[in-house]
């Protein structure tokens, strides 16, 4: 199998964990309680004529403190940088998570953005996610971990753009 190391990246609470727990075991885990550190997962995809061995790196407890970040950032192929559409700050923090994976050298990664929690209320628009993230060359995709809906999509395109990068 070809490994991969995807990260996840954006704001505490925004459903990343979420998010890969849905793609990796199927199922929304409302309460979810990790230790401050870094969460892994894990799964093998078929993909073409060969298996794709996903190994996912997640950021636990508040990332904004995180501290082995040379770590977490090296060696990556692809990360997902999540916000929760029913949180204009989460939104508006994508910029600085940009800067932080440029810094730490994974800036040629693929990358997509992605809009969480889109079953509740939201504060920022389809079209306003769809604008940053055209505006700084990333691909944008709605989903929700908590119904599935679009949570596959997400991670079939990224494996794609890796795959042909
Ligand atoms: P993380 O800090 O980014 O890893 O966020 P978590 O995955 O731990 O999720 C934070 C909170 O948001 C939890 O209470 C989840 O139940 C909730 N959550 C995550 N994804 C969704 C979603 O798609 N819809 C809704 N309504 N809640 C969600
Ligand atoms: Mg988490």
């Amino acid at each position: 199998p070809m490994r991969i190391k995807i990260l996840s990246m954006g704001s505490g609470g925004v459903g990343k964990s979420c998010l890969i727990k849905r793609y990796c075991e199927g199922r929304f885990v409302g309460k979810y309680i990790s230790t401050i550190g870094v969460d892994y997962g894990v799964k093998t995809v078929p993909y073409d004529n060969y298996d794709l061995k996903v190994n996912f790196w997640d950021l636990s407890g508040h990332p904004e403190f995180f501290d082995v970040r040379n770590e977490f950032y090296r060696d990556t192929q692809g990360a997902m940088l999540v916000f929760d559409v029913s949180s204009r700050s989460s939104f508006a923090d994508l910029e600085a998570w940009i800067r932080e994976a440029e810094q730490y050298g994974a800036g040629d990664a693929q990358i997509i953005v992605v809009g969480n929690k889109v079953d509740l209320d939201r504060t920022v628009s389809a079209k306003e996610g769809k604008a940053w993230a055209r505006a700084h060359g990333y691909e944008y995709f709605e989903a929700s971990a908590k119904s599935g809906e679009g949570v596959d999509d997400i991670f079939e395109h990224l494996f794609e753009s890796i795959a042909s990068a």
